[in-house]
């Protein structure tokens, strides 16, 4: 068995990393424990929300998969943030469970050079400090030029429930053992973390009567740049709250629960706590809101977001019969915590490749990340870098103003993480510009470049660069005479004009939308959308917009500034003991690189620059001599 690349693991990270490869072209193996298992969502079956929502239509412009399947898959679409600005707007979706993983099934299925192999990939096999392949179980070897590792929360998985406890990578799956033994053999550190997920209950067991609803967007917008439309029907979710009652059962239960009581060992999310962690944490807060989501159209089971839990399962029980709408739930199954072995990321370069190992890839949960689109996004790039390298060609690094993608893994690799790592729009500083809606500008070339972008795709981009520049030339110089804008300006709550302006000047007014504006003046338009919000932001955000920009010139300048290969940073006396360690183990290449490990300060920074510049300079001089 040789292969060009070998995955393991079909969660959401293998299966962009085999898709990747297999349209590039290359002969990969998908090995994962369980094949009807892949592509299934472990815990809420939902993709997208703030932030999350940008990666997925960012791997959808870099030819992935994840946006096609929630097309297909969702059953409640929803876009976030749509009273705030566009910087943080997201699509979210609620997907079918089941369906999900049939439709990344097919996308796997779709590709002839994809072998799915179900097994268990007990050991890397490495040779000269290079990865060649992988041992499965019954000691049967699969050869590969490059290995990547997508493990999942699998690596030495324990769950819990209460005082119980039980080896599994997830409920209903065992757990992966051999790997991480064999990578810290290599020399590789790991170390634990954990996760949770909360009670499913029967749907007829629901007091509907009880439950605000939470409906669907009436036009559900499609993730992938591919699909059309969405034109399935679409679902309602429901809110409610906990109260005290609630918090008072739960909390009998705190002498028993594997958090409080240490034998869970792993850090879990802090920005996703369990409910025996919010009200532990918030102890002065009387409620907590609930989100009821359906897994499915033919499902029985809906999820309860937000009541993530590991107490015993009498507990959960009587609690979650104390919330409204909750009094006769019917649990199917219970909430559990999952801590597993990760391999924290710096030990990694920005290709997901690992220092120690040539030709190993590590990418999704395993990184220390959480989250399927987190994943999916590692997936992506370590698959993709993976067969760049295998032609021998230059790496493909997203730098932080182009991509979420590029904040994700310039995150992951220079800074130090004690939590599983979640995408959130205030990690990225050019946010405004890595809009959900511009994905398709930002990344669709590089797509095309590696020959992995959709026809279809393709020919929309096309059609919206060419809308963008015919509004831009066309529509904003339009001048508009006072009296046909006075007609309507007041319905829009715009002062009335004294003299004729232009498009582009009207629309600098807040209250004025470009939509509004085409349809009120009768401009003749047929152009997409998403091509008139784009040059309606270039206008509204300009001023802003060339600062980030101007921001953008600043540290790409950083980014240039090379740091040369092997420099000896433990012997800069003058940097600060703090940096001289951070810099040794992370091996920045960049002066941008370094500024953004966290315990390099200004001053480390600035005495490194005179030091490269002599260093360099010296360097001339011994090879002219
Ligand atoms: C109980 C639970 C609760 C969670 N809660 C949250 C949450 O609240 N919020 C959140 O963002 N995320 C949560 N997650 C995490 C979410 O499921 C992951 O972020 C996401 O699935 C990671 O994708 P992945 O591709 O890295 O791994 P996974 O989706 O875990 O897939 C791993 C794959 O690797 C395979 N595999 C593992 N080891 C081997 C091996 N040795 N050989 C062959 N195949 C192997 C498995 O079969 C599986 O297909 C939770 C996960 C669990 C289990």
């Amino acid at each position: 068995m040789h292969f060009d690349i070998a995955i393991v693991g079909g969660g959401h990270a293998g299966i962009e990393a085999a898709v990747i490869s297999a349209k590039r072209g290359f002969k990969t193996a998908l090995i994962s424990l369980d094949k009807n298992k892949i592509g299934l969502m472990s815990c809420n079956p939902a993709i997208g929300g703030l932030a999350k929502g940008q990666l997925v239509r960012e791997i959808d412009a870099l030819g992935g998969v994840m946006g096609k399947i929630i097309d297909e898959a969702g059953i409640h679409f929803k876009m976030l943030n749509t009273s705030k600005g566009p910087a943080v707007q997201s699509p979210r979706a609620q997907a079918d469970r089941s369906f999900y993983a049939q439709v990344a099934q097919k996308h796997i299925a779709a590709h002839n050079n994809i072998k799915v192999i179900e097994d268990m990939a007990v050991e890397i096999l490495v040779e000269k400090n290079s990865a060649v392949g992988l041992v499965l179980l019954n000691n049967k070897k699969l050869f590969a030029d490059r290995v990547v590792l997508t493990a999942g929360t699998f690596l030495n998985g324990v769950i819990h429930v209460g005082t119980h406890n039980l080896k599994a990578g997830r409920a209903g799956d065992l757990p992966s053992v051999g790997i991480t033994e064999s990578l810290q053999r290599y020399g590789f550190k790991s170390g634990r973390l954990k996760t949770g997920t909360p009670p499913r209950i029967h749907k007829d067991s629901l007091d509907y009567t009880k439950l605000e609803i939470q409906k669907p967007d009436d036009v559900p917008q499609p993730f992938s740049y591919s699909t059309d439309g969405i034109n399935r029907a679409q679902v309602n979710c429901f809110i409610t709250y906990t109260n005290e009652e609630t918090h008072n059962i739960l909390r009998t239960g705190f002498d028993r629960s594997p958090m409080f009581t240490g034998r869970i060992k792993g850090m879990g999310p802090r920005y996703c706590p369990s409910i025996e962690d919010k009200i532990d944490r918030f102890a002065d807060k009387n409620r907590h809101q609930l989100f009821l989501e359906p897994e499915g159209y033919n499902s029985d089971e809906i999820y309860v977001n937000g009541f993530s839990t590991s107490l015993p399962g009498e507990v959960q029980e009587k609690a979650i019969k104390k919330v409204p709408g909750l009094e006769n739930a019917e649990i199917l199954r219970l909430g559990y915590a999952v801590d597993y072995d990760f391999f924290p990321p710096d030990q990694l370069v920005n290709t997901l490749e690992t220092k120690k190992i040539k030709n190993l890839y590590f990418a999704g949960q395993i990184n220390g990340t959480s989250g399927y689109e987190e994943a999916a996004a590692q997936g992506l790039m370590a698959g993709l870098n993976a067969t760049l390298s295998l032609q021998n060609e230059s790496p493909f690094i997203l730098k932080r103003s182009e991509a979420y993608i590029g904040v994700l893994i310039d995150d992951l690799i220079n800074k130090i993480h004690a939590e599983p790592y979640r995408m959130f729009t205030s990690r990225a500083e050019f946010r405004l510009l890595l809009r959900q809606d511009n994905a398709d500008l930002r990344l669709m070339d590089y797509a095309k470049k590696f020959g992995v972008l959709d026809e279809k795709a393709e020919q929309k981009l096309v059609l919206r660069r060419n809308h963008i520049q015919k509004i831009t030339d066309s529509v904003l110089p339009k001048k508009i005479d006072p009296t046909r804008f006075n007609m309507f300006g007041k319905d829009l709550q715009s002062s009335l004009l004294k003299q004729t302006v232009t498009i582009e000047e009207l629309l600098r007014r807040p209250e004025l939308r470009l939509q509004e504006l085409l349809d009120r003046l009768e401009i003749k338009n047929d152009f997409i959308k998403s091509s008139i919000l784009d040059v309606e932001y270039s206008v509204k955000y300009k001023g802003y917009l060339e600062r980030q920009e101007a921001l953008i010139k600043k540290f790409n300048k950083m980014e240039e500034k090379r740091i040369p290969e092997n420099l000896d940073f433990l012997s800069i006396e003058s940097l600060s003991a703090e940096a001289r360690e951070k810099l040794n183990k992370i091996k920045p290449k960049s002066l941008g690189q370094a500024s953004r490990i966290s315990g390099v300060r200004h001053s480390d920074l600035s005495i490194l620059m005179i030091y490269i510049e002599k260093y360099l300079r010296e360097k001339v001089s011994r090879e002219t001599v």
